[in-house]
């Protein structure tokens, strides 16, 4: 579903990914950890376009992002395909980004009525069950300042999914939450892997890593350093740099 290739990417100097590659199967749920610097966001933003990799090539569902194939080049797409492109990868930050002066639906029905072109009364109803499915039925007219962090970021998933995306991304999720918020958020998560959507999500949640993730992988000085089951990598990590990472976040 999802197949990075040789992704590297620098910022000025600073060598930011060193050759990643990664493949993510349909509905196969991949957590990816890391110590802060490793590279973890860039990977993601590279796998939705929102930057540019340097060298290297992501597919999502065999198509190429961000660019064409013209003979043996590359040749980069406009920002308008782009834009379209990426309507099919969701993404959830760890800030929920809602626009503050909509209210909950029509946050979720923004993107696609516009982007997408759907009939606002079809947005509408599949907005109202996405809100259902996240546990915020009731909530259609709420202003995002009126609800909790928990809340906001349960629309923001709502709103990612209203894409009817092929894979979501998840940046550190619940990393801005209070501890007693972050627990609703993850049941979200995980009910959507349990449905069977393709998730690469960024986290330091190692109880969710272990109970949800097909396979934990670890990210350290833009390498891919260890990918395997979750019980492999956090119970035997076989790297002393995974060790260590694990020592700290315990
Ligand atoms: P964290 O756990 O703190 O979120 P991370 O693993 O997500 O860390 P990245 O955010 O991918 O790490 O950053 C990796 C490196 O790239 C850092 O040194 C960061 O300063 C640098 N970096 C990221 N984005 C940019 C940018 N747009 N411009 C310049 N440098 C950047
Ligand atoms: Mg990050």
């Amino acid at each position: 579903m999802v197949s990075a290739r040789g992704i590297h990417k620098r910022f000025a100097n600073n060598v930011v990914l060193r050759g990643i590659d990664l493949d993510v199967a349909r509905g196969e749920v991949v957590c990816l950890l890391g110590p802060s610097g490793s590279g973890k966001s860039t990977l993601l933003r590279c796998v939705n376009n929102l930057e540019r990799p340097d060298q290297g090539t992501v597919r999502v569902n065999n198509e190429l992002i961000g660019a064409r194939e013209a003979g043996n080049r590359l040749v980069l797409l406009s920002d308008a395909a782009a834009s379209k492109q990426r309507t099919k990868i969701g993404m959830v930050f760890q800030s929920f980004n809602l626009f503050p002066n909509l209210s909950v639906i029509d946050n979720v029905t923004l993107g696609p009525v516009r982007a997408k072109g759907v009939k606002r009364k079809e947005a509408d109803a599949y907005g109202r069950s996405l809100l259902e499915q996240v546990d915020l039925a009731g909530r259609e007219s709420a202003f995002p300042r009126q609800l909790s962090g928990g809340q906001q970021q349960r629309v923001a998933i709502a709103r990612a999914l209203a894409m009817r995306p092929e894979v979501m991304l998840f940046d550190e999720p619940t990393s801005a939450l209070d501890p007693e918020l972050v627990g609703e958020v993850l049941a979200v998560m995980r009910d959507l892997a349990v449905e069977g959507m393709t998730m690469i999500v960024v986290t330091h949640e190692l109880g969710f890593a272990r109970e949800v993730a097909d396979r934990v992988v670890v990210l350290a000085e833009g390498r891919l350093l260890e990918s395997g089951s979750p019980a492999d990598v956090l119970d035997h990590p076989q790297h002393t740099k995974t060790r260590e990472f694990l020592r700290r976040m315990n």
